[in-house]
């Protein structure tokens, strides 16, 4: 893995985002957990809302070049 990509993932993995949860059943921050999977131009992540602690997976797409 090339070190953009991993300062990249690293920025994500630090970020929130505000994304909707199923149990608060309104949008809310949620953390970066872990990353579940890598594709071409996209990365899924698994997710944990900040509120309730519900866990999500959430497709990044990456922009493209
Ligand atoms: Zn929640």
């Amino acid at each position: 893995m090339k070190d953009e990509e991993m300062e990249f993932l690293q920025e994500q993995l630090e970020a929130t985002e505000l994304l909707p949860c199923a149990s608060c059943q309104q949008e809310t921050l949620h953390a970066h957990v872990e990353v579940l999977e890598r594709y071409a131009h996209a990365t899924e992540f698994l997710m944990e809302c900040t509120a309730c602690g519900t866990r999500r997976s959430w497709m990044l797409l990456e922009t493209a070049e």
